[in-house]
């Protein structure tokens, strides 16, 4: 299991860490990490491992079958380090940055739009929900764009708590994500919350989030998309 210091500060862009294991596809395994890895529709983060003379650049990270170990993907194949090596972990901050606004400007779409929430992707520029709302009459896309930047402009605070798994059991309205499941299984779980006592919204959530809504910048709702009966597809980017 890996020390998540992505999850403790999303705000690190460099940190020390030792190499705990390589495994048979070449991933490198850390002690702690400050890479996020793909999850919750959100990419895995790439940058660089300095371990010893060697620079390794990692092109993507993701979670091992056990979803609590990560596994740095080396982009080449580069001689693999040696359990116990010290490594410098750097990451592509810009990147990282703009998953963290396009993420946190979706929990903010999530709170204007009263729907469960049925899918999800962010990207460095852009994102998307689906949600399972049958009149599709009732979104419009200025409407949207409009409330979307004045919570941006409102210069809401983020900020995080964790409940204990059954306390999330006995309150499953806080779940808006039907497929995308809160990250349980470790007796507790992360609470996301938007504005003063999570007024705008409040989800568990272990994704990256930056920490005032006035970070995320001028937004705009791009398409409206239905997908399948039920479900209409809101695409944003940033403006
Ligand atoms: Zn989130």
């Amino acid at each position: 299991m890996t020390e998540a210091l992505y999850r403790e500060d999303a705000y690190l862009q460099s940190a020390d860490a030792s190499v705990v294991a390589v495994n048979n596809r070449g991933g490198i395994v850390l002690d702690r990490s400050i890479f996020y890895p793909q999850s919750g529709g959100q990419p895995g983060d790439t940058g660089a491992l300095t371990i010893g003379d060697t620079t390794y650049q990692i092109a993507t990270t993701v979670y091992d079958s056990d979803r609590q170990t990560v596994i740095h993907v080396p982009a080449d194949g580069a001689v693999l380090p040696e359990p116990g090596a010290a490594a410098n972990q750097q990451l592509d901050w810009g990147r990282r940055h703009a998953h963290m606004r396009i993420h946190t400007a979706l929990h903010l779409l999530c709170s204007i739009i009263p729907f469960p929430v049925t899918g999800g992707q962010i990207g460095a520029g852009d994102g998307r929900l689906d949600f399972d709302i049958s009149d599709a009459g009732a979104l419009d896309k200025e409407a949207l764009t409009e409330q979307l930047n004045a919570l941006v402009d409102g210069n809401h605070s983020i900020s995080s708590s964790w409940i204990a798994d059954a306390e999330l059991e006995a309150n499953p309205d806080l779940v808006r994500t039907m497929t995308v499941k809160p990250p349980m299984g470790t007796g507790k779980v992360r609470l996301i919350a938007i504005g003063e006592a999570g007024h705008i919204d409040l989800q568990p959530c272990g994704g990256t989030h930056v920490k005032n809504t006035s970070e995320i910048g001028r937004l705009a709702v791009t398409k409206i998309e239905k997908k399948g009966k039920q479900n209409r597809r809101v695409r944003i980017s940033f403006a």
